[in-house]
C-alpha cells in the first residue's frame, strides 16, 4: 500500500476562508466576461440595469465590499480523494472557514438556526450546506456557492412523467423562469438537474451552477439543449431586473443522472447575476 498524502485541516479552513472572501466581492472571470458581453448586447429598457451591475462589480472589487447585501447561504461540494488523509476535523474546518470569512469580510449573516419554530439568526452564517463525495486520488476539491435567496426562492422541482419529451422539459424550465420574472434579480444563471430522485435532481441543479459559464456540456445532445434553453429564456424578454430586454439569462447548465423507469425528475435552480462561486483544490 502506498503512503497516504496528508493535509491539515488548518490549511482547509484557511483556504476556504480565502476563497469565500474573494467569492463574496469579486465575480469569477467567466461571469464577468459574460456580464460585459451581455451589457454590450442589451438594447432593451434594462440596458441601464446592466450598466449598474457592472459599476457595482467594479466598486465591490476595488473597495473589497460584498457584491450584494445578501451574501448568501454557503454551499460546499467536497470531493475527497480516497488516498488522502485529513489531519483534524473536516466539518469543523469547513465551519471555521465560513465563520471567519463572514466575520472578516463584513458579509451579512443570513442563516437562521431553526427554519420554523424559532427563526433566530445563528450570528455566524453557520451552518453551510455540505455535500461529501469520495473520489479517486489524493486531493481535496471544494466547489463553493454563495447562494442568495431572492433567486433560491424561485427555484422549483418538477416531477415530470417518464413520457415527457425534450420540448416538455423546455416548457417546464420556461414556466419556472417566467413565473420568477424579475424576482430573482435577472440576468439569471439556470442550473438544471435531470434524473435521479427528487433530492438527487435538486443537488445536480446546484452542481450545474458550479460549472464555468464558458464550458460546454461534454454530450453534444445536452450541449444543444443548453443552447436552446438559453435562447428561449432570452426570448421571454424579462430582461435585466425584469425591466424588459434581450438578455434574461447569462447561462444554462445541465447535469444528469440515471433515473427510474416511472419518472423524470427535473430541478431548476435559479441564480442571480451575482453568480458567486469558487473552487479550492488542495
Ligand atoms: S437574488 Fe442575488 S442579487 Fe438579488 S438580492 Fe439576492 S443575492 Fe442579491
Amino acid at each position: 500500500m502506498g503512503a497516504m498524502r496528508e493535509i491539515g485541516c488548518e490549511e482547509v479552513a484557511a483556504s476556504l476562508k480565502k476563497a469565500l472572501l474573494k467569492a463574496g466581492v469579486e465575480l469569477p472571470a467567466d461571469v464577468k466576461g459574460v456580464m460585459k458581453e451581455a451589457s454590450r448586447r442589451e438594447t432593451g429598457r434594462s440596458a441601464l440595469v446592466f450598466q449598474r451591475c457592472l459599476e457595482n462589480m467594479d466598486v465591490a472589487e476595488k473597495e473589497g465590499l460584498p457584491l450584494c447585501q445578501d451574501t448568501g447561504m454557503v454551499l460546499l461540494f467536497c470531493e475527497i480523494g480516497q488516498d488522502l488523509r485529513l489531519d483534524g476535523d473536516l466539518n469543523e474546518a469547513l465551519e471555521r472557514g465560513v465563520r471567519e470569512a463572514y466575520e472578516e469580510g463584513y458579509f451579512r449573516k443570513s442563516v437562521v438556526m431553526d427554519p420554523l419554530k424559532d427563526r433566530r439568526n445563528s450570528g455566524t452564517n453557520l451552518p453551510p450546506v455540505v455535500y461529501h463525495e469520495l473520489v479517486k486520488g489524493d486531493r481535496l476539491k471544494i466547489n463553493l456557492l454563495l447562494k442568495g435567496f431572492g433567486s433560491e426562492n424561485c427555484s422549483r422541482i418538477h416531477m415530470l412523467k417518464p413520457t415527457c419529451t425534450r420540448e416538455g422539459v423546455i416548457e417546464a424550465v420556461l414556466k419556472t423562469v417566467t413565473e420568477a420574472g424579475g424576482s430573482p434579480c435577472p440576468p439569471i444563471v439556470v442550473g438544471i438537474g435531470l434524473g435521479g430522485t427528487m433530492d438527487k435532481a435538486a443537488v445536480l441543479s446546484k452542481k450545474a451552477l458550479c460549472r464555468s459559464l464558458d464550458s460546454h456540456h461534454p454530450d453534444p445532445w445536452y450541449d444543444e439543449l443548453e443552447r436552446e434553453l438559453l435562447e428561449r429564456i432570452n426570448k421571454t424578454g424579462i430582461g435585466g431586473g425584469g425591466l424588459g430586454g434581450d438578455v434574461t439569462a447569462l447561462g444554462v447548465k445541465i447535469e444528469t443522472y440515471p433515473t427510474h423507469i416511472a419518472g423524470l425528475p427535473l430541478a431548476v435552480t435559479i441564480n442571480c447575476w451575482a453568480d458567486r462561486k469558487g473552487e479550492v483544490v488542495l
